[in-house]
């Protein structure tokens, strides 16, 4: 655990800042004052490698990112790079973006190829790097590319800065910002620290949530029964949650339907199977809308948000009241920020592998933000907050093929989702890593339940499918094997080819992407079931077994093992070639990691709050769920629903009400 710094500690902190050089703020700080006993030193100092070499000339390269191919053309003169062009690259809108126009500067600015990543963009900023390494190779070879991996970055030692405020929240997702907002709406002046560059955090890559009869569900006459609802909760999560908090979200989030449209943050709702859920604006707008709130409410309020700012700790008095934190901006500046009320809203630990091993036992996917490590989490618990028994829950939501990313560079997104659309499919036999079969498939109906049975067999299964059933996916799409239903990926899986999703279109070239996939290693074949095992590494046995007793439901149409209707009980003929597709489980996020009351005051040992310290979002999120994530829509329903109540907790502690 990070260790608390008091005030006195600062100045010792300061001298092993390292830096980089872009301002993070991103308006005007609310008010500061530099500290004396520090001289500021920020400076942006250029360097270019000496001895470096280049053919002069424009090259081009390209490299993986996260989401796409990251293409560049790089010009050179004699010594240095001249200018890096972007030509193709379709990373994440936001975040993967500023990091790519971020990484590109530097590299330009230092004249080097050691940038750290971007905070949250990893992959996208290490895959610009890589391209750009390939034309720094063709223009002076491995020479100049060694050097300028050897080029250092020059270090900045930032000034420390003095700032107050009333409330002081840590991290600008939905919970953040919200927070953010209701605490300046209450008359407190607002201070919001965010690591990166975005605002709007893992709400910018979410479809829905869920605000219970909100004026719009109910005007569309969908009801949920209140009190239904809330015993219904409590028991499929064994009791062992907080029932008040869970009435609490289940009561009060149906206006912050409202609440967020008043402030221009309008959702739609959809009655999705009976759930009551409300889509988030156009992506390509949240992150607007999000500053706008941030701009009418906090800054409009004589507070403040500092991008490229992360908390570090937090700053105490000495009765243990949390009286502040400690952050350090992107240019190596320190801020001494002091405030009665800290509201914790770092979105918990999901992108630290090491955590979620430990605390769950899961090596699954990350699919939530790489900068959530679980900071926020280790500053409250530095002062005193518990450490909850039901710590290791995730959010499990989401089954990946892990063919569908190569797949995509040789094949339309369509056909590069085949694999994947096969994991959401009841018709097709599912076992776990051994060979086993492992349950009902029809569990792949309802996302969260797929991934959950899925993951206690591990961060992975395969999806079996023989030779008869691609035959029978080219002729006719997925009516071909009798699917029910399409398969309830989220929407941004297939928003790019809408158009070909449907159950009656043909899976053309369904065999040789499937080929594909194997020859990419992230699936097996085999002309026979045993091969098959024996190719993926199950035991051959446990397989064996698994698929005679499978056959024998297909042929009997009763599935004694697991009970799965007839009617998903596809037909898989009697010859091979047979195809496993690894299907990956998607954690996107830590759930839990403080316990609050119902003020989202964070709780000590002795469940007893901590004078001064808050918590919304994931970072509190376990107080509804006892180890697993069950809900649909609730991360963010809970999310903008606990920022809102969550900031005017700490604003009413902060101005005495
Ligand atoms: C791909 C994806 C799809 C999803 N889809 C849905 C959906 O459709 N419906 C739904 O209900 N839920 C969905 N979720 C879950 C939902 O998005 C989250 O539960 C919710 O947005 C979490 O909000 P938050 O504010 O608690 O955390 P986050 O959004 O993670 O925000 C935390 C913020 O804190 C910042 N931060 C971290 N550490 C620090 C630090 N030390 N200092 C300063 N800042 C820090 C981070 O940069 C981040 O901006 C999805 C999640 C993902 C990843």
């Amino acid at each position: 655990m990070l260790k608390q710094l008091k005030r006195g500690s600062i100045l010792l902190f300061v001298l092993i800042m390292i830096i980089a050089t872009f301002s993070g703020c991103t308006s005007a700080p609310a008010s500061q004052a530099t500290s004396s006993e520090t001289a500021s030193q920020t400076e942006t100092v250029q360097t270019t490698e000496a001895g470096v070499h280049f053919t002069s000339g424009t090259y081009s390269g390209e490299a993986k990112g996260k989401e796409s191919t990251i293409a560049v053309n790089v010009t050179f003169s004699d010594d240095a790079i001249t200018d890096i062009e972007i030509v193709g690259a379709g990373e994440t809108a936001g975040i993967g973006d500023e990091a790519l126009e971020k990484v590109k500067s530097q590299i330009i600015q230092y004249q080097s190829l050691n940038i750290d990543a971007v905070s949250g963009a990893t992959e996208t900023s290490n895959g610009l790097i890589e391209a750009v390494s390939s034309a720094v190779e063709q223009a002076g070879g491995n020479e100049a590319v060694a050097k300028l991996q050897a080029a250092e970055v020059p270090e900045v030692v930032g000034e420390t800065l003095s700032l107050d405020a009333d409330v002081v929240v840590i991290g600008a997702g939905a919970s953040g910002v919200s927070a953010a907002v209701s605490a300046a709406d209450e008359g407190a002046k607002v201070i919001l620290i965010e690591k990166t560059a975005t605002i709007g955090g893992a709400s910018n890559l979410s479809w829905a949530g869920k605000f219970y009869n909100s004026s719009v569900a109910l005007e569309s006459g969908v009801q949920v029964e209140v009190e239904k609802e809330i015993s219904d909760w409590i028991v499929n999560n064994h009791w062992r949650v907080d029932a008040a908090a869970i009435r609490q979200y289940v009561t009060q989030s149906g206006a912050t339907y409202d609440w967020l449209a008043s402030k221009g943050y309008q959702t739609t709702f959809i009655n999705f199977f009976g759930e009551q859920l409300h889509m988030l604006p156009a992506y390509e707008t949240r992150q607007g809308l999000l500053r706008t709130m941030l701009a009418d409410s906090v800054e409009a309020g004589g507070g403040a948000v500092y991008t490229e700012t992360t908390g570090k700790s937090l700053m105490t008095d000495d009765q243990g009241n949390v009286v502040g934190v400690i952050a350090k901006q992107a240019d190596g500046t320190v801020l001494e920020i002091s405030a009665k009320s800290v509201v914790m809203a770092t979105g918990g630990y999901a992108a630290n592998a090491e955590m979620v091993k430990e605390l769950f036992g899961f090596e699954g996917i990350n699919g939530g933000l790489g900068q959530n490590v679980g900071e926020g989490l280790e500053m409250a618990w530095a002062v005193g907050a518990k450490v909850p028994d039901n710590i290791g829950g995730q959010m499990l939501h989401q089954t990946l093929a892990r063919a569908t990313s190569d797949l995509k560079e040789q094949y339309s997104d369509f056909e590069a989702s085949y694999p994947l659309m096969t994991a959401y499919l009841p018709n097709f036999m599912n076992v776990g890593p051994s060979g086993a079969r492992f349950r009902d498939e029809t569990a792949t109906l309802t996302a969260v339940a797929a991934a959950n049975t899925s993951a206690f067999n591990g961060p992975f299964h395969y999806v079996i499918i023989s030779a008869s059933q691609l035959k029978a996916l080219e002729a006719q799409g997925m009516n071909g094997v009798s699917a029910p239903s399409l398969p309830g990926m989220p929407p941004e899986f297939y928003v790019t080819f809408r158009d070909q999703f449907a159950l009656d279109t043909p899976w053309s070239n369904v065999q040789e992407v499937f080929d594909a996939m194997v020859a990419d290693g992230n699936g097996y074949k085999g002309d026979t079931p045993e091969e098959l095992a024996q190719n993926a590494g199950m035991d051959v046995e446990v397989f064996k077994e698994a698929f005679d007793q499978y056959q024998e439901a297909i042929q009997s149409g009763v599935d004694t093992a697991f009970g799965k209707n007839a009617a998903y009980l596809t037909d898989m003929g009697t010859e091979g070639p047979y195809y496993a597709v690894i299907a990956e489980i998607n954690n996107l996020g830590s759930v839990g990691g403080l316990l609050v009351n119902t003020k989202f005051e964070v709780l000590d040992d002795n469940r007893i709050p901590i004078d001064g310290l808050y918590a919304v979002g994931l970072e509190s999120e376990g107080v509804l769920f006892n180890d697993t994530y069950v809900g649909n829509g609730v991360g963010l329903g809970y999310a903008f629903t606990s920022g809102r109540l969550g900031g005017v907790s700490a604003a009413d502690h902060a101005l005495g009400e």
